[in-house]
């Protein structure tokens, strides 16, 4: 069993605090590793470690830190196989599926090869009689990223490329249960040419967390995980005077208009619904067919679909999903299996009882789907976080809108139909942060920003795109006027940033 590190000031240190957690192989169920819970000591220390190494990055022409994304870039590229391999035994995801999670996070890191430019600021000339007027975006410090255990490769990419490209110094607080792949890409950026002490991870629980909270010298602190935790996030870090941002759960509606397309919304529905066992903030929880008919339709072509996925070990690279994280979170989606079941859900296809042979041990769960539910039930209200899709009736298009709008969340949710003025309308008035029109899942591109609205976010900018260079920055506005100058000196030499 391997006992895992800290990575602070561009080296693995050995946990001290004499508390570690259970490191999971989902597909089979063992314990493979010890992950070291930090003390608010150790987390002090990272901190240090980050203020003392940022002004010099900061400091260090933009040019120069994108060249260490680029260089990154590539060495993820080089490493994929073995990345993609590492996340999905941790993770339980499949290999194809952890390669999509790297992929997504590098290209964030592609973006972020384009902060010379972001970080450029306006300019006026004689704003007045001799005056000029200019603005500067400069980076905060030392901030932070607490992430869930979903996504380990794209969320932690998400936060610390945009931070380290604008000039701070950066304290990852990975999910503490698949901290090896966060651990590796600290020790690529390092060999990407990254002064040590700009980026570090820190394992722990709450009281790593907590620590990070109220630690003076952490300007800023990103969250992703559930509501519950975002919202305490929120509270404790803006209490404590910080900038922050987090995002939070969610219940995905997909509206099925009578017109679809049925066979690609039942295509884009098993993908959306059960890929990587459900366990993605954008996955599609709630199926919402417009009137009887398109809804009978849908359930007819559904349930032979979901009968027949394919669940198993992650490294089985024809499997359409693996297993669930931990064994609790699995017992917590048999828990609102059940619970469905009480509430007078038609439970069509039960996936409880599954087991893999050879794997008995392993945390998989078979495709469930619940046709009948209601929005007063639990099931529909709560994010499961699992392979189970409900199927929601909604009598008219205005009933689905609504449906969407008064749900809590707000993360993602998507329309299939064919008729434009249908989609257009509901683009304009769903009440939810991204919107997939023959979309499943979407998620939007690095150049444009990701981020819920209701309860799925707490904070006022998205993740990467510009809003990421805006967060991990503050603007300073310069007035200047020099009253006589000094004219003299010339260069021949054509000016370089080398
Ligand atoms: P989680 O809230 O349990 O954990 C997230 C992070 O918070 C982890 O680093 C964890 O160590 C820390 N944490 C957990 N409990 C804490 C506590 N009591 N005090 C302080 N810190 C604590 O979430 P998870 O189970 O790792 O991730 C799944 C959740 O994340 C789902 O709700 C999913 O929808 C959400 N998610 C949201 C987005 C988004 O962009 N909105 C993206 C991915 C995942």
């Amino acid at each position: 069993m391997r006992e895992l590190t800290h990575f602070i000031g561009g080296q693995h240190v050995k946990g001290t605090s004499g508390r570690f957690a259970d490191g999971f192989q989902p597909m089979t169920g063992e314990v493979i590793s010890r992950v070291p819970l930090a003390s608010k000591a150790e987390l002090r220390a990272a901190v240090e470690n980050a203020r003392d190494a940022q002004p010099a990055w900061a400091a260090t022409n933009p040019q120069r830190r994108a060249r260490v994304l680029m260089k990154f870039v590539e060495l993820l590229n080089r490493d994929m196989d073995q990345l993609a391999e590492l996340l999905a035994r941790e993770h339980g995801k499949t290999v194809p599926d952890a390669r999509g999670d790297i992929v997504r996070g590098l290209e964030v890191a592609e973006f972020c090869i384009g902060v010379p430019h972001l970080l450029k600021g306006e300019y006026t000339t004689d704003a007045g009689p001799g005056i000029d007027l200019y603005s500067l975006r400069q980076p905060l410090g030392v901030v932070a990223g607490i992430t869930p255990f979903n996504f380990p490769a794209m969320i932690p990419m998400w936060k610390f490329c945009p931070a380290i490209a604008c000039g701070n110094a950066f304290i990852l607080k990975p999910s503490e249960r698949d901290p090896s792949v966060p651990l590796k890409l600290a020790e690529l950026m390092i060999e990407a040419g990254l002064p040590a002490g700009i980026l570090n991870v820190v394992n722990g629980d709450k009281e790593a967390v907590d620590a990070l909270l109220d630690d003076p010298d952490i300007r800023a602190v990103g969250f992703v995980g559930s509501t519950p935790i975002a919202e305490y996030i929120y509270a404790r870090g803006c209490a404590a005077g910080k900038r922050v941002q987090c995002f939070g759960g969610a219940k995905n509606h997909m509206v099925i208009m009578p017109d679809a397309d049925l066979d690609q919304t039942v295509d884009a529905l098993i993908g959306a619904g059960y890929g990587s066992a459900g366990e993605r903030c954008m996955a599609i929880s709630v199926a919402v067919p417009v009137g009887e008919a398109t809804a009978n339709a849908l359930i007819a072509k559904l349930v032979p679909r979901v009968e027949a996925l394919k669940i198993g070990p992650s490294t089985d690279l024809a499997a359409d999903y693996g297993p669930v994280v931990t064994r609790a979170h699995l017992d917590k989606i048999k828990a609102y299996v059940d619970l469905g079941v009480n509430e007078g859900a038609k439970l069509l296809v039960d996936g409880r009882g599954f087991s893999l042979q050879g794997y008995e041990n392993g945390f998989y769960m078979g495709g469930c789907l619940f046709d009948g539910v209601t929005p007063d039930m639990r099931i529909y209200k709560e994010e499961i976080f699992g392979p189970v899709l409900s199927v929601a009736r909604a009598d008219t298009f205005d009933t689905a809108l609504r449906m969407c709008n008064d749900h809590e969340y707000g993360n993602g949710v998507a329309i299939y139909t064919r008729d434009g003025d249908t989609a257009r309308d509901f683009a304009a008035r769903v009440n939810v942060g991204m919107v997939g029109v023959n979309v499943p899942i979407p998620v939007p591109l690095a150049y444009y920003t990701f981020g819920g609205w209701k309860r799925s976010s707490f904070g006022d900018l998205n993740q990467h795109g510009a809003d990421s260079v805006r967060f991990y920055t503050k603007t300073k506005t310069v007035t200047s006027r020099w009253p006589s100058g000094v004219k003299e000196g010339a260069s021949f030499v054509i000016p370089t940033m080398h």
